[in-house]
């Protein structure tokens, strides 16, 4: 095993480092704890104190970016060449927890921001693009997100109405798309149209939209079950006319670059779940410890203990399937099949987490006196959001029957900073 120490990387989290390559290994390094404790620091001070409120009134708090920006993390797992911070996937997976053990809308900022837009700039964007979009988003100067749900298509993205027509150096884009995360927030949008819509898939076409440029118009969804602190809304374009140059891959290559988005989205939402977990678990543990009934705490109950326990092992194994995933990340290797299992089973667990959170709170659990409402209604939408569960359930029966195998893509995901990518990803690359 190799050890590069090397010292920087932006903002407070960017100090001494240390980088282990190579092999899956369950001790943090010490960058990896610093990462981790820096973002539970910030979540902790800036965030838990009022989410309840935010939560209560669906407010969206904006300065919080701006802190997030300021510390490195909007920028974590990008490299500093590109303006980030330059960590690794587990540092990725950290963060995700700390900030959705505080609340699901700060994970939901780095699903869209770095997941869903920042990492796949970095895998399919020219240099130009990189330096023009993926630079002021790693410094958070410029918030960024994902635009491929439509009104009328979700799962189904071959099926996606908005179109773009050539028209000599630009497209014209017209149609709609909904629940996008930070709609009414982000400057930069990574937004699917078809070219083509009689090919399906093959008509896709990814290009990055710029707020304020003509016909193109952002609003926000009230009446939202969970994510109440979260901005999430719809992009409508009216003949937008979208330079060639913002065009992202080839045309027809959307589908694949969507892809390679939700691969990296669903990391953070799978890691993101893990906190969701253990916050249900503490919240529990502490309940069930002052909680008394028939003599004694409830937790000497052998029915509660057994939610307790059951938490437990679903944080356990959530987190084991993320470091799995993210130790293919960190060396480029295709993770299509392990980052869906993990967002599956990790979402699942949050989801029933929260649930028996409540019943242990008993009456309390269904009141905002305490967070776990909060925990399930937010726990809620990641069953739903990058690929229901549904569909997680026939990738996986998929890939076991051998129905589905993984292609080559012509820009593979490119491994963490440090970490070598092996001879067969370069070759097929
Ligand atoms: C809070 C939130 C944030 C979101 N943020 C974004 C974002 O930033 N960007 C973005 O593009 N989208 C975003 N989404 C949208 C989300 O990704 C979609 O809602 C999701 O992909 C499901 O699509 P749908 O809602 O159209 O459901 P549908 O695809 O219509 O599915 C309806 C039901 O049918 C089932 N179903 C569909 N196909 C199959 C199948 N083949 N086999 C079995 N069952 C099937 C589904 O599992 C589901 O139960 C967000 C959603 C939410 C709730």
């Amino acid at each position: 095993m190799l050890i590069d120490t090397r010292t920087g990387g932006r903002g407070a989290i960017g100090a001494e480092r240390r980088r282990v390559r190579g092999e899956m290994n369950f001790e943090l390094t010490e960058e990896q704890v610093q990462v981790r404790d820096t973002v539970r620091e910030f979540a902790s001070r800036e965030v838990a104190p009022y989410i309840q409120e935010w939560d209560a009134k669906g407010e969206f708090h904006r300065e919080v970016l701006t802190k997030m920006g300021e510390l490195g993390i909007l920028g974590l797992p990008i490299p500093e060449q590109y303006g980030g911070s330059g960590f690794d996937y587990v540092s990725l997976a950290l963060a995700c927890e700390e900030l959705e053990y505080v609340d699901t809308f700060l994970r939901v900022i780095m699903s869209v921001h770095v997941g869903l837009n920042s990492l796949a700039l970095l895998q399919w964007a020219t240099e130009e693009q990189k330096q023009r979009w993926l630079v002021p988003q790693a410094q958070g100067e410029k918030i960024a997100t994902f635009g491929l749900t439509e009104p009328n298509a979700g799962s189904d993205a071959g099926s996606i109405e908005t179109v773009a027509v050539r028209d000599g150096d630009s497209y014209l884009l017209n149609g709609a798309k909904m629940w996008i995360s930070l709609a009414d927030v982000a400057d930069h949008f990574l937004v699917f149209a078809s070219v083509d819509r009689a090919k399906k898939h093959q008509g896709l076409t990814a290009f990055v939209l710029e707020r304020g440029m003509e016909g193109f118009t952002t609003g926000s969804i009230k009446g939202k079950l969970g994510v109440r602190a979260g901005n999430t809304g719809e992009l409508a374009f009216n003949n937008v006319r979208v330079p060639i140059e913002n065009r992202i891959g080839e045309e027809g290559e959307g589908f694949k670059i969507a892809m390679s988005c939700i691969d990296q989205g669903r990391f953070t939402v799978g890691a993101g779940a893990c906190g969701l977990t253990r916050a249900s678990l503490d919240a529990s543990v502490r309940y069930g410890n002052d909680r008394h009934a028939f003599g004694a705490p409830i937790g000497k109950l052998q029915l509660v203990q057994q939610m307790i326990a059951n938490m437990v092992r679903g944080y356990e194994t959530s987190r084991l399937l993320t470091m799995q995933a993210a130790e293919l990340k960190n060396r480029g290797v295709r993770n299509t099949r392990e980052t869906s299992l993990m967002k599956w089973h990790a979402c699942d667990v949050a989801l029933k987490s929260a649930d028996d959170a409540i019943q242990v709170h008993g009456s309390y659990g269904f009141s905002s006196e305490y967070p776990v409402e909060r925990y399930w209604r937010n726990a809620r939408g990641a069953v739903i959001y990058e690929g229901t569960r549904e569909i997680h359930t026939i990738l996986q029966a998929e890939y076991a029957l051998g129905y589905r195998q993984d292609k080559p893509l012509r820009r593979p995901q490119p491994a963490a900073v440090g970490f070598e990518v092996p001879d067969a990803i370069l070759a097929a690359g």
